[in-house]
């Protein structure tokens, strides 16, 4: 199979294009490739899959954005997952083509084609949880999930024995014309064979493993290598991990969207850090060298005489890495004068001391803001 064809070229619409726009591009070129229109033309059926596919992405908010974000490889992944929990279990198929057609063609004619085309497994959301150090330092994570693999008792065939049989109600191309009564009157419809569902095939003795539906929703476990620098909000792609195909097609994705728990000093803001470190009003003043927490050991760090409350010094370096430039990001922290209580008696007069020596050039700020006050 060759390489998809971009959705927005298949309709042949701008990516920026409205929904009526994309609906009306559909709407065309679904008339003109759809298979009552070209009886045994298998070109035409194969661009109305496709004009079908896109269409079904395209036409959900969500799906577009996600398509947007991820190209193909976002195919039919379904939101939503609490915290360790999964999306996107939307069984094979993913799109329901019966459904779309059903307000102006009245049935859904490729439904055969569909259960015997080669078809990606959809890809798997997995919402992970990491402590803040975890993620500026990176760690491996053990995690289990559920996924459809093929059935390992029938490899897949769905068969006991291995044996499949042609259809006779459909003689194997898992459709059948049906008369079907519509508000137009009886009409002849193309519809999925109920002999075989659609298959082709008639399994005469089912796998038990898999009660001869082929695939199984199985437990996996795996180990996630997580890099240093990750974020909330960002995601890991594990190739291969999300749901198998169906016939012959490659295994979906699994998707980890990642969570990074708060930390109980720090914030953060993308490689920088930032942090609030109280001083006393002795070291504000006379300046002093104080213990700065880092995400390893803490290092000294001189302030100067006159700190403020709300003044920012950097770290160079002490931040995250950035994983994309692989560069460290910096240690921010603003200091707040924690003004002193429970005094005892010699403090107090101290203080009183000291208030009595005090200058206006000591507040020039205080000074100004009077200033501008009497105003
Ligand atoms: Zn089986
Ligand atoms: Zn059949």
């Amino acid at each position: 199979m060759a390489d998809k064809r971009d959705y927005y070229e298949v309709l042949g619409v701008g990516k920026t294009a409205g929904d009526d726009e994309i609906k009306k591009a559909y709407r065309q070129l679904a008339k003109k490739y759809h298979p009552d229109m070209n009886p045994g033309d298998k070109a035409a059926e194969e661009k109305f899959k496709e004009v079908n596919e896109a269409y079904a992405v395209l036409s959900d908010s969500e799906k577009r954005s996600k398509y947007d974000q991820f190209g193909h490889a976002a195919f039919d992944q379904t939101a939503g997952g609490g915290a360790g929990g999964f999306g996107g279990f939307g069984g094979f198929g993913g799109f329901d083509f019966g459904d779309i057609f059903s307000d102006f063609f009245g049935g859904g004619a490729s439904s055969a084609e569909r259960r015997n085309s080669r078809m990606r497994g959809e890809d798997l959301e997995y919402n992970l949880s990491l402590t803040f150090e975890e993620a500026a330092f990176g760690c491996k994570k053990d995690i289990s999930y559920a996924r459809v693999e093929k059935c390992p008792s029938c490899s897949g065939t769905g068969s006991a024995d291995g044996k499949t049989e042609t259809c006779s109600a459909c003689g194997g191309s898992g459709q059948v014309r049906k008369q079907v009564r519509t508000a137009f009157g009886i009409m002849s419809q193309t519809a999925a064979c109920d002999a075989c569902r659609g298959t082709g095939k008639i399994i005469r003795t089912p796998c038990r493993n898999c009660n001869g539906k082929a695939y199984v929703k199985v437990t996996k476990k795996i180990t996630i290598t997580v890099p240093a620098g990750i974020d909330t909000n960002e995601y890991l792609r594990v190739s291969g991990k999300g749901n198998d195909g169906r016939n012959g097609g490659a295994a979906g994705d699994l998707l980890v969207g990642i969570t990074v728990r708060p930390h109980h000093i720090f914030e953060r803001d993308g490689a920088n850090i930032y942090c609030e470190i109280p001083i006393t009003f002795a070291e504000a003043a006379l300046g002093a060298e104080i213990d700065v927490p880092t995400l390893k050991d803490p290092i000294k760090y001189t302030i100067p005489e006159g700190t403020q409350t709300g003044t920012s010094f950097t770290v160079r370096g002490q931040g995250i890495v950035n994983t994309r430039t692989g560069r460290n990001g910096d240690l921010i922290f603003t200091t707040n004068i924690e003004v002193p209580k429970n005094l005892s008696d010699k403090q107090r007069e101290l203080i009183r001391q000291f208030a009595d020596e005090s200058k206006q050039k000591n507040y020039t700020k205080r000074q100004s803001f009077f200033k501008k006050f009497k105003k």
